[in-house]
């Protein structure tokens, strides 16, 4: 059977590449790159060129860049570091409703550790207001925190701007840029963001890697403590062949991001323009131009989101219902609810993620068989049933 894979924003396949490249560090290159030895400082070599690497790509200073076993560990690190260095100051953090769990958890937890949270709400394209944000910003603001782009809905934030408007206030600007980086331009200077998380996994590099951009001269506290590595910024140390991988990984995606993001966005449109051709009742999620080039999302009328994607799946289809995170539970995706759909139209949301490997037949493919899904599923349920009585 056919096996389509359009869940790329869930995770990448790493490129064979990147595969290669990190080959020789698990084999011979093993040392411990703190050690003074030739296998220590072949290994710490590889570290450092994948660190310029990174922050070249990102417009950033090698001595900024903290690699971190991934994105929810560098976001962990913004939020957890940058208040505990700065609670004589402040305990106020802004952020909106739309986040990944990877900070809602951790500013939970900062809640209940005294701190306190203002979520700005979006609008129905998922977008924030800056002058939402602005509004937010009381004496004791000490962080704002907004995602690049958004892993569910596609929909990309006026970073820059809230960047701006925080440097005006004299407060630090964190932003979540996992589903940006590696698919789109990110540049930590003209975003204006003093610290900034990635993952390799979301652009074709390894599972468990990850990095936090740290403006010079950023207070932050480490919470990972013991040896010295990472300039005494994360003890541990580090995964060299990992780290060589996301190197690698960024370089792919500094020759190659321009052409698969019109590409991708050209098979983007296909599909939402088709989608909505072929399927009645289904309303497209997120921005309808300023959105991800490789994102779509539907909430299809009466059906469920999983039994959607168990019936793809059957056909070889993997996609995602809200986020990969949150499919396994029956709660409607907090996101989807913050763009105010009603709770039963949450549920029936469909995510279609393309990537480096996606093929204009993969998509066509999709298109052929969904309405018969949809059709199906449709046939059997109540909601449709009743839905004009
Ligand atoms: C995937 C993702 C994360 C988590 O990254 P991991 O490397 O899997 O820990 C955080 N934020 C966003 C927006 C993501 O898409």
């Amino acid at each position: 059977m056919k096996r389509i894979y359009l869940d790329y924003a869930a995770t990448t396949p790493a490129d064979p590449k990147v595969i290669r490249a990190m080959e020789p560090y698990l084999f011979d290159r093993f040392g411990n790159p703190s050690s003074i030895h030739s296998f220590g400082q072949e290994a710490k070599k590889g570290i450092e060129d994948a660190r310029a690497n990174v922050a070249s790509f990102l417009g950033a200073r090698p001595e900024e860049i903290v690699f971190t076993s991934g994105g929810t560990e560098s976001n962990n690190f913004a939020l957890l570091g940058v208040t505990h260095a700065l609670k004589e100051k402040g305990d106020h953090i802004i952020t909106t409703r739309i986040e990944h769990h990877a900070i809602t958890e951790p500013l939970k937890f900062l809640e209940k550790n005294g701190f306190k949270t203002t979520s700005v709400e979006v609008d129905k394209y998922g977008l924030v207001d800056p002058q939402e944000i602005k509004k937010a910003i009381t004496k004791k603001t000490i962080l704002i925190s907004v995602m690049h782009a958004n892993n569910e809905i596609g929909t990309i934030e006026p970073i820059a701007q809230i960047g701006e408007l925080a440097r005006g206030a004299g407060i630090y600007f964190h932003s979540d840029a996992v589903q940006t980086v590696g698919h789109l331009p990110v540049n930590v200077g003209e975003s204006n963001v003093d610290l900034l998380s990635l993952s390799a996994h979301k652009f074709y590099g390894p599972k468990g890697v990850g990095a936090l951009y740290i403006r010079k001269g950023t207070r932050i506290e480490s919470f990972l403590r013991g040896g010295d590595q990472e300039n005494g910024r994360r003890a541990s140390t580090q995964n060299t062949a990992a780290i060589v991988g996301m190197g690698e990984a960024v370089l792919l995606c500094q020759e190659r991001m321009q052409e698969e993001a019109a590409s991708q966005a050209r098979l983007r449109d296909k599909l939402i323009k088709e989608i909505q051709d072929k399927i009645p009742e289904v309303y497209l999620n997120g921005h309808p131009t300023q959105r991800l080039p490789n994102n779509v999302n539907f909430s299809i009328k009466y059906i469920e989101g999983e039994s959607m994607l168990l019936n793809l799946d059957m056909l070889g289809i993997a996609a995602s219902t809200g986020s990969a995170c949150t499919s396994s539970s029956l709660e409607p995706s907090h996101v989807l609810l913050a763009i105010g759909l009603p709770h039963e139209i949450a549920h029936g949301s469909l995510r279609i993620t393309l990537g480096r490997w996606t093929k204009e037949e993969d998509i066509d493919y999709l298109l052929e068989h969904l309405p018969q899904v949809v059709e199906k599923l449709r046939a059997m349920s109540p909601l449709y049933d009743n839905r004009k009585k």
